[in-house]
């Protein structure tokens, strides 16, 4: 579904991506794990068109995507949940959906989305007329990704999710992404948290230094001894 070949992404004159190549099938949870600054978010940064490649390329089912500005990749199928959430606190859980399917003209397809988020997520059904800056965190993860759901993407890209949340909603939170992708969402995310994105993944990368370091399927980097002492404290 998504193939990124030989990118190298720049911030100015430093390069934060070197030579990254990766993969991600139609229906699969792969995860980025990395440290602290190893170029995970700029990853997806450039997969978004947010911040362009220097050179390499970005194929989105077939098609190359790595000229295009943001809103031509969105259209395209592809939507970030970013890291912090970024939802708009003053206005409410409903207008934050709202701006979710902002691109959408097919009102019935929108309506059925909705109902399925509700189902997902019940406190948001409850909470719709709450301005979305007095959610909870996890509450908020939960509306940051049910916005990215309103535009009904096949590819879903999750920018560390647990983030600053408790474990118990950080379990809670991984469960859904389970969910979403057995719904059919193509789903890549970015964690810190390698432990909990290795047991919900098929397949892993691990980054650092704004290079690709390693890639299996998931449960053997989960098994593997130098995974486990560098990002599972094992
Ligand atoms: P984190 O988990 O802290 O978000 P990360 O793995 O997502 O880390 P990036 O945010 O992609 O890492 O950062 C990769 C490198 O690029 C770091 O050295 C960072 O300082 C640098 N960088 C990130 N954003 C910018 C920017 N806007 N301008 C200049 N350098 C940047």
């Amino acid at each position: 579904m998504l193939e990124i070949s030989g990118v190298d992404t720049y911030y100015g004159s430093i390069q934060a991506l070197h030579n990254i190549s990766l993969h991600i099938g139609e229906g699969e949870i792969v995860t980025l794990i990395g440290a602290n600054g190893a170029g995970k978010t700029t990853t997806l940064m450039t997969i978004c068109g947010v911040v362009p490649p220097h050179s390499g390329s970005i194929r989105f089912e077939g098609k190359p995507i790595h000229y295009m500005p943001a809103n031509q990749v969105v259209r395209l199928g592809i939507c970030q949940v970013p890291e912090g959430r970024l939802i708009f606190p003053q206005l409410t859980v409903m207008e934050n959906l709202d701006l979710g399917a902002y691109l959408r003209k097919d009102k019935a397809g929108v309506a059925e989305d909705l109902a399925y988020i509700f189902e997902l997520f019940p406190i948001l059904a409850e909470r719709r007329n709450q301005s979305g800056g007095t959610l909870s965190g996890g509450e908020q993860q939960m509306l940051a990704i049910s916005r990215a759901l309103m535009a009904r993407p096949r590819l879903l890209l999750l920018d560390e999710p647990s983030l600053g949340l408790a474990p118990i909603i950080i379990s809670q939170i991984f469960e859904i992404i389970k969910q979403v992708n057995q719904h059919g969402t193509t789903i890549f995310l970015v964690e810190q948290n390698a432990n909990q994105a290795l047991k919900v993944a098929d397949r892993g990368y691990v980054m650092e230094n704004g290079r690709i370091t390693m890639e299996d399927k998931a449960e053997n980097l989960l098994a593997n001894e130098a995974v486990r002492k560098a990002y599972l404290g094992i």
